[in-house]
């Protein structure tokens, strides 16, 4: 069983302007201690406790929360806001009929019990969780979003199941000319395009412009901040059709692992200028995280295969051409195809030299004497129980991984 740590952001309902001007005052003492702690030397500060501050009008469930906050928080000379912040044992979690409410002491001797406001039936199991132990209560913040509204963040941790083995791999490729494609063992595929978001961010970009010559900047960060929601919702959504994909057919999820791609200045200067101008620019990071995330609490298994040659390999034969846009010719079998398909293809048929290529090490293979009847230069592939890892050759070679699965 792995544990997984999560917060979950709930609003406060049916506040009252008292217990709005309450929390505010609190919040706003609270930072005022927290920025007070920090002058302090931390030999010193590392020994205060909440009655140090007794005679301040706040409850101390609070100030200890924010004497451990300070002395965390090594590189902050100054809080803009800390919110207000207590450990486990100093909130409560109740259920009447169907609503949930939480109960917390503001100042000494004060309890309130605040209804909660719950969206999603996953948010309702995980609470239903905390009230019969399965899941961990961790810290609670009472956090004040920027239009002023109130919410409840609630750290829980519960443990989830061990990915079920999978019968098999949907191959997810980030596409070049598409958002994203799945396809799944039997090679049936599952497009996500840009088309529609190409045309909503085209309209966002010309507004920016607009406002940009009229300079008016809190205008376009509202607008950025729309844009942004717009892609979570639309990475939320891919998310949970991939991992739904992925119950349904026992299958685990190939994601393809960009993150050992080397990259020049040249390169990192364009995907940066890139992400605020171009609109094919997608967040795939947090496509990734959320794919990791919803697989995780669906016991699907998630793996990542080198990028390398996915797009350029032959999803039939192996070998490697060159990409025309969409297109794909294998000059070799003449196989034709939607090149990001075929690299989705290639991330879920892949067979696995999963250590990372370390050409300073020999390798096993190329430094294993030449014994009389064997072949130099079998396939990898064909070698079968050696671990050895030959990295960019495989391509080449005629594996098992390229060949169509039935
Ligand atoms: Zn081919």
């Amino acid at each position: 069983m792995a544990t997984t740590t999560l917060t979950l952001k709930l609003p406060l309902l049916r506040l009252n302007q008292a217990k709005v001007q309450e929390f505010l005052r609190l919040q706003e003492l609270n930072t005022d201690i927290a920025n007070q702690l920090l002058t302090i030397p931390k030999g010193e500060r590392t020994k205060l406790t909440s009655k140090d501050f007794n005679h301040i009008e706040i409850g101390s469930a609070w100030i200890n929360q924010t004497i451990r906050n300070t002395n965390a928080a090594t590189k902050v000379k100054q809080f803009k806001v800390l919110p207000l912040e207590t450990n486990n044992q100093n909130w409560s979690l109740h259920k009447v009929g169907e609503t949930y409410s939480l109960g917390f002491g503001v100042l000494r001797g004060i309890k309130q019990r605040v209804p909660l406001e719950i969206h999603q039936s996953k948010y309702q199991e995980i609470l239903d969780g905390v009230l019969n132990k399965t899941v961990q209560k961790g810290s609670m913040k009472l956090w004040r979003s920027k239009k002023g509204k109130w919410y409840a963040l609630l750290s829980v941790s519960m443990e989830v199941p061990d990915a079920d083995k999978p019968q098999g791999w949907i191959g997810v490729d980030r596409g070049q000319n598409v958002l994203a494609v799945a396809s799944t063992p039997s090679g049936m595929p599952k497009f996500w395009k840009f088309a529609q978001i190409r045309k909503i961010r085209k309209h966002y970009a010309a507004k920016r412009r607009r406002l940009h010559k009229a300079k008016k900047m809190r205008v376009i960060k509202r607008l950025e901040q729309k844009e942004r929601r717009m892609i979570k919702h639309i990475n939320h959504m891919i998310s949970k059709e991939i991992v739904e994909l992925a119950v349904d057919l026992k299958c685990g999820i190939r994601l393809e692992d960009l993150s050992n791609i080397r990259q020049t200045t040249q390169q990192k200067k364009k995907q940066k200028s890139d992400a605020s101008f171009n609109r094919d620019y997608w967040s795939y990071f947090q496509l990734e995280q959320f794919i990791f995330f919803k697989a995780q609490m669906a016991g699907v298994a998630v793996e990542k295969v080198p990028a390398a040659y996915t797009t350029k390999s032959c999803l039939k034969c192996g070998a490697i051409n060159q990409r025309d846009k969409h297109n794909y010719t294998c000059r070799r079998c003449g196989y034709r195809g939607h090149a990001d398909y075929g690299a989705s293809r290639n991330i879920g048929n892949w067979v696995g030299l999963s250590c990372p290529i370390e050409l300073q090490k020999p390798l096993s293979v190329m430094v294993k004497g030449v014994q009389s009847g064997e072949v130099n230069g079998t396939p990898l592939s064909l070698v079968s129980g050696s671990n050895s890892c030959m990295g960019l050759v495989t391509q080449e070679q005629e594996s098992p991984a390229f060949n169509e699965t039935k």
